[in-house]
């Protein structure tokens, strides 16, 4: 490419909200043939709100969520802010935790008023041996509803559940499309759980979901794509994200994300939506076009 319309088309980019970081990510993002989206907060808000709590093994609804929210006060996890910001919102005034572990991709271990309270996922509670087959069924229910279902575990007995949403951006959906229509594959990868991954992936008209990968592995699953020869971009906004978007050929970091994302991508959406991808595309072969 000639410095010339490099030049033009990054500050076209830049007036679109696109900043293209340098002149061989403008060129690499006309030859992908693969989209992979994160889902919390690429494909959807990334502002997920409580929206059942369910008390069990006897527990008061108040007392789930006051240990709960305690459990959760020291996360930054956008899922423990939902439980924090709804307790706080019952007036639940939150207990201080004598330790908090947090552990990446599977929820939070904590010791609170002397009782040991784990909050996350069936893998959690599977590998700490808290039973929950009465409950599959329900948080199956749950998951189907494209919600996120957390487990509560009080001294090692599972004592509640707390399903959150996270809703869709507006444009998600267009951007996908407008990708498809171009020949592009898109993908979904994400930490939680497939029930959940496919509900949210169908609203959008994904049909490829790579779910339940922890963090350390969502780099990995981007080099296999590659592996594949596919040209791979990886679109992130989180801290897990950085290590994917440095392995993607083009990596795009949502603007209103994480640093660390922005810092780890090619390509920054200022806009913080979808739709800045397939912007970003189109000036690449319109670039390309021209110096032909
Ligand atoms: P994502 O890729 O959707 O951002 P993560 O890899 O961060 O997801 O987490 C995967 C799953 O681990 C979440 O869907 C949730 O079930 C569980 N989890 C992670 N952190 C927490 C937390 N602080 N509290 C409860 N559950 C958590
Ligand atoms: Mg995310």
């Amino acid at each position: 490419a000639t410095p010339t319309s490099i030049m033009v088309g990054t500050g076209k980019g830049a007036e679109n909200g696109i900043l293209i970081k340098g002149a061989e990510h403008l060129e690499n993002a006309h030859r992908l043939t693969t989209i992979v989206l994160d889902k919390t907060g690429t494909i959807t808000k990334g502002e997920p709100e409580a929206t059942d709590v369910i008390p069990l093994a006897g527990l008061a609804e108040t007392e789930l969520l006051r240990l709960a929210a305690g459990a959760e006060k020291n996360s930054e996890h956008p899922l423990a802010q939902a439980i924090v910001k709804y307790g706080q919102r019952q007036g639940i005034v939150l207990p201080e935790p004598e330790s908090f572990a947090a552990i990446p991709g599977h929820g939070v271990e904590v010791t609170l008023e002397g009782r040991r309270i784990l909050v996350g996922t069936r893998k959690l509670m599977q590998e700490n041996n808290v039973e929950f087959t009465a409950e599959l069924a329900a948080i199956e229910q749950l998951e189907l509803e494209g919600k996120t279902v957390m487990l509560f575990a009080l001294d090692g007995r599972l004592s509640g559940l707390i399903a959150v949403a996270d809703t869709v951006k507006e444009n998600s959906a267009q951007a996908v499309a407008a990708l498809k229509q171009m020949g592009i594959e898109v993908w979904m990868i994400t930490g939680d759980n497939v029930r959940t991954a496919q509900a949210i992936a169908r609203t959008v008209g994904i049909t490829n979901v790579l779910a339940e990968v922890l963090p350390e592995h969502k780099a990995e699953q981007v080099d296999a794509l590659k592996k594949q020869g596919k040209v791979v971009a990886m679109v992130g906004d989180g801290i897990n994200d950085a290590p994917a978007l440095a392995t993607a050929d083009v990596g795009f970091a949502i603007g209103t994300g994480t640093d660390v994302a922005i810092e780890a991508a090619d390509i920054t959406l200022m806009r913080g939506d979808l739709t800045g991808i397939v912007a970003a595309i189109r000036l690449s072969k319109a670039t390309m076009r021209n110096i032909k």
